[in-house]
């Protein structure tokens, strides 16, 4: 680029100049309507309302759901196999107390 051109760009460029307003009263009104910011558009994601709750309430809520469940569950004659009543025999004597681990009977090899 030529210094002529660069300089005769540069008075073209610099010919006019915004001369500045003392005040929005002294802009002219535009016959457009105002533009307005967009509307605020939920993005996806985990509602906040669920992220913010305590641990303390999080945790009867879930207790909660569960009894409604088996409620549930319970009208409509479905049963679920659960462990309770389920007792742990001893594999060496049979008794219900202990296990095998920890039996009386338990024969000993000599040390160990
Ligand atoms: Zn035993």
């Amino acid at each position: 680029m030529s210094t002529k051109t660069s300089m005769t760009t540069w008075f073209t460029v610099y010919s006019h100049f915004v001369e500045p307003l003392r005040g929005p009263m002294f802009r002219t009104k535009s016959p457009y309507p105002d533009i307005l910011p967009p509307d605020i558009r939920v993005l996806l994601g985990r509602p906040k309302r669920y992220w913010q709750k305590d641990v303390v309430e999080r945790v009867e809520e879930d207790e909660k759901k569960a009894a409604e469940k088996s409620k549930k569950m319970q009208a409509e004659g479905v049963s679920k196999a659960l462990r309770k009543g389920i007792f742990i025999h001893c594999k060496i004597c049979g008794a219900v107390a202990h296990n095998a681990r920890t039996c009386p009977w338990k024969p000993t090899d000599g040390g160990s």
